[in-house]
């Protein structure tokens, strides 16, 4: 795990920018939201420590954010249209998502870098990145009696790009 504060302070600092008290929010908010949130989850949580916080303003910051590679984007197919954002990307890892109540696990597999690197000199390219979403119901979920609905087959989405906001 990279410690995304002192980080974003670096970067922050060595591009001209500096660490306001909403950016020092926005991302101890972003450390202490497991599971993934979206823009306006943190924006909903930030928001009772800064009510003059705005959400174009943690839009922006997890641009910049995204853009600096300190955290990834994430979309999950049949899940909100809204881009999750991840924390965790410092290691190479995959995500369970729960198609009932949203909840997102993550997990690493060595076995699938062995098939990336295969599929890369079968097809003679470059494989910079893989990321599996495994879907069904996670166990409280399935403790409770909640049907699945969407089959919960494992699927291969590509990370969500973003372009690179101003600070
Ligand atoms: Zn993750
Ligand atoms: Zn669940």
């Amino acid at each position: 795990m990279v410690d995304i504060q002192n980080d974003a302070a670096e970067r922050l600092h060595s591009q001209g920018g500096r660490m306001t008290a909403q950016r020092r929010l926005i991302l101890s908010t972003l450390e202490s939201l497991s599971g993934h949130p979206t823009a306006e989850q943190i924006y909903e949580q930030a928001r009772l420590s800064d009510p003059r916080l705005n959400l174009s303003t943690v839009y922006r910051t997890l641009r910049w954010l995204s853009a600096e590679g300190l955290v990834s984007p994430q979309r999950f197919e049949g899940q909100q249209r809204q881009g999750r954002f991840d924390l965790g990307q410092a290691e190479a890892h995959h995500h369970f998502l729960c198609v009932s109540c949203g909840r997102v696990i993550e997990f690493s597999e060595p076995a699938l870098e062995v098939i990336g690197a295969k599929w890369g000199r079968r097809l003679h390219v470059r494989v910079d990145g893989m990321t599996l979403v495994l879907r069904g119901l996670c166990e409280a979920c399935r403790s409770a009696g909640v049907q699945a609905t969407d089959g919960g087959h494992g699927e291969v989405v590509s990370t969500a790009s973003m372009r690179v906001g101003s600070v």
